[in-house]
């Protein structure tokens, strides 16, 4: 088993879980970075890592993250994400056994839907505990795949960055998955137009028939456009790509963008304006609060909206004070977390 405290992306975690074995069909990871604030909630990621070392590192960065994300978007919720990283039964048997694991917690660790899991996989967690959101409830009440509010908070940031509207500009999308597809839909319906990539092309078909023009996968972030956003896969803003990058603003849902805290001064020696990625993303985790906490569905739309100016004061922080916009969301943050500590 590896020692996760010695790990380089070690952050003071909470608590990290190495969950599954050969019996219960799956091999996954649970990263509890934070319950300072409320329980650590995150979703779940399936993914074909390299290596057990890949899945832990990404478990510790995202868990992290998940901290940084709820408190920014003033949630009542700590940071924690779990990663999948094999699976060897039928899934819904899988998905069940790892229920079973978050069950184990005591509501420590919430889950919900992340890259490669649904709701179905949900609603067979489902099976083996309550801690677990993402699930489509009754009309009127908050809950449901997250990816279309992630994509709305996406949208309304794209548009305060660009001054208020998107008509006629040019966003180059990377990754049109849920969060990038339900994202295109609304840049189009507001009269945008849009350069798309991604490696998977049924996805690919889907947006491009939104008309969408189509760039090489390795030249999305080098496309003449208004505005790249990110949405696939995270650390896609790193040495190589920075000096390629054509946009002038960088805004969009995937998560991590930054490969390394000095790709954020990169970004700046180059005059890009970067929208903190877990400033902009936050739209799914609160969708998820709230159906954990069993609020209705139309409180979500106004607070995932309020993600937009609060983008934008990051931003006159992080120049008002000489510091990057990760920087500068990274302070509001630790401060309030430091404040519920002392509470
Ligand atoms: P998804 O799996 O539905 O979509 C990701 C898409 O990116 C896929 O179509 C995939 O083929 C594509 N992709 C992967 N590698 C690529 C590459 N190198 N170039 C171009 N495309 C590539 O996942 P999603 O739910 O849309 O999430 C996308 C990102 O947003 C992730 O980083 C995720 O962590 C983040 N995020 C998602 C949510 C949510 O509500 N789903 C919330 C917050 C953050």
């Amino acid at each position: 088993m590896m020692n996760w405290k010695t790990h380089p992306s070690f952050d003071g975690h909470e608590d990290v879980v190495f969950v599954g074995g050969e019996a219960q069909g799956f091999a996954g990871i649970i990263a509890v970075h934070s319950t300072a604030i409320g329980p650590a909630a995150g979703g779940c990621r399936i993914w074909d890592y390299d290596s057990a070392d890949a899945a832990l590192t990404d478990a510790l960065r995202l868990s992290r993250g998940m901290t940084y994300k709820n408190a920014m978007a003033d949630l009542p919720l700590g940071g924690g994400k779990a990663v999948i990283y094999r699976i060897n039964t039928e899934r819904a048997d899988a998905f069940q056994s790892f229920g079973e694991a978050v069950e184990k917690l005591n509501g420590r660790y919430i889950t919900a839907e992340d890259v490669g899991a649904t709701v179905a996989d949900m609603r067979a967690i489902a099976r083996s505990t309550s801690y677990v959101a993402g699930i489509p409830k009754e009309a009127g009440q908050a809950g449901g795949d997250p990816s279309p509010m992630t994509a709305l908070g996406v949208f309304v940031s794209i548009k305060a960055l660009l001054g208020g509207y998107v008509q006629g500009r040019t966003i180059a999308v990377q990754g049109v998955g849920s969060v990038g597809y339900n994202l295109c839909k609304l840049l189009v319906d507001d009269g945008a137009k849009l350069i798309i990539a991604d490696v998977n092309k049924t996805n690919l078909h889907r947006a491009q028939a939104l008309g969408a023009e189509i760039a090489p996968v390795d030249q999305i972030h080098a496309a003449k456009a208004d505005l790249f956003s990110p949405c696939a896969l995270g650390a896609g803003l790193n040495a190589e790509t920075i000096p390629e990058l054509a946009a002038p603003i960088i805004c969009g849902g995937a998560n991590n963008q930054l490969a390394t805290d000095e790709d954020g001064a990169r970004l700046v020696a180059r005059g890009i304006t970067y929208a903190p990625d877990y400033v902009v993303n936050a739209g799914g985790i609160i969708n998820v609060s709230a159906e954990y906490l069993g609020e209705a569905a139309d409180v979500v739309e106004g607070r995932v909206r309020a993600i937009a100016p609060r983008v934008l004061k990051v931003l006159d922080i992080a120049k008002s004070d000489g510091i990057t916009p990760q920087q500068a969301a990274d302070r509001i943050v630790r401060e309030r977390i430091a404040a519920a500590k002392r509470a």
